[in-house]
């Protein structure tokens, strides 16, 4: 087993004991591991322990034989969670290049779970497959995907989904379809710390020239629409109905460009967050639980986060015990 030495020691630590009541890997394990800076904000705590696995045989294993006290959490490349200050308690998974690869069959497009969305779309293009181009569209992995039931421009994992590989605590592996998985507008009804494999897509035969024109069409229209080049986490809120934007009542509310700390509301897209540079994870959750209240009170309407919010902040941020607590 490898044991990384600790990276950060100038940040919030975990004590190291947990290591030591781990099963063996053939992967990489590191304990007090920094993985805020990683994400698409920018922020966040340590890992009390990184787990990067060698190759699936070696995650079903530790997952199987991890005791059951322990919680997993499982990262894609972070584009839809704040991970915050105090970091995340437990095992915290990162699957690496064996988890990635991608594969067309005749009009179906299989891939690891560590795949880039924008890769399987690429793929599929090349393959002459349709109906993947919205995959262009999303900035996280396939994992994230069928985690959070992605979707954009038009298309949605669920309705191109044929099976997912679900690797569930007690070590057994399920292919799930997305009607078995609950698959709804940005959810997934199955439990938190299930931790998807793979997926199995499928597409239409189509024109290679049609398919790239397509996902030309939706990096343009994401330039134009996103703050793309900004420490963000994609869309904060859900819309609470298809008629019902969740930026409109972000706007409507007067909260366009407003600031806490280092967090503010982009001007470009009203349900996006940015973080300046100098934002805490503490700043960019409170800035959407105002957010929240205010619309709520301009609209009589409580958003729902579709941003992630994973693990605990630092003691002096003790109003965000009071989000969790309200949450769970
Ligand atoms: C600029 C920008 C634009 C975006 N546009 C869109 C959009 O148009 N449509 C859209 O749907 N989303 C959008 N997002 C949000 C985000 O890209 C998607 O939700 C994406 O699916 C998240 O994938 P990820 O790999 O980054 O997951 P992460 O952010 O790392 O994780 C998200 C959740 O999925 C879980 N998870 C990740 N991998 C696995 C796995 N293998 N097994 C189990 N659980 C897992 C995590 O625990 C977490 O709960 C955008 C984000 C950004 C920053």
């Amino acid at each position: 087993m490898a044991i990384s030495p600790i990276a950060d020691p100038t940040g919030p630590r975990f004590n190291a004991g947990l290591i030591d009541r781990l099963p063996k890997v053939r992967g990489r394990l590191t304990p007090n591991a920094p993985i805020g800076a990683a994400t698409w904000f920018g922020v966040g705590g340590p890992a009390e322990v990184l787990f990067k696995p060698q190759d699936k045989e070696d995650l079903i294993n530790f997952v199987g034989a991890c005791p059951k006290d322990i919680p997993i959490t499982v990262l894609g490349v972070a584009s839809n969670l704040i991970i915050r200050d105090g970091g995340i308690p437990g095992i915290v998974i990162r699957m690496g290049r064996e988890f990635a690869s991608i594969e067309a069959q005749d009009t179906n497009v299989a891939a690891g779970a560590a795949a880039l969305d924008m890769n399987v779309a690429l793929l599929a293009a090349k393959s002459s497959v349709a109906d993947l181009e919205f995959f262009s569209g999303i900035p996280g992995t396939i994992g994230g995907a069928l985690r959070m039931n992605a979707g954009a421009y038009g298309g949605e994992t669920k309705d191109v989904l044929i099976t997912a590989e679900v690797l569930f605590r007690d070590g057994t592996v399920k292919e799930m379809t997305a009607q078995d998985m609950g698959l709804s507008y940005r959810h997934n009804d199955l439990p938190k710390d299930v931790i998807f494999l793979s997926g199995r897509f499928k597409g239409r035969a189509g024109d290679v020239l049609e398919i790239e024109k397509r996902i030309d069409e939706i990096k343009n229209k994401r330039a134009e629409s996103q703050p793309i080049r900004t420490k963000t986490g994609g869309s904060t809120f859900a819309n609470p109905a298809p008629d019902k934007r969740a930026w409109q009542l972000v706007d409507e509310a007067g909260l366009r460009g407003f600031k806490i700390g280092g967090a503010q509301v982009s001007d470009m897209h009203c349900n996006f967050l940015i973080n300046n540079g100098t934002a805490t994870a503490a700043d960019i959750e409170r800035l959407g639980e105002e957010i929240r209240k205010r619309v709520a009170e301009k609209s009589g309407i409580m958003l729902r986060w579709e941003i992630k919010r994973i693990g605990i902040p630092l003691d002096k941020d003790r109003d965000i015990l009071e989000f969790m607590q309200r949450d769970s």
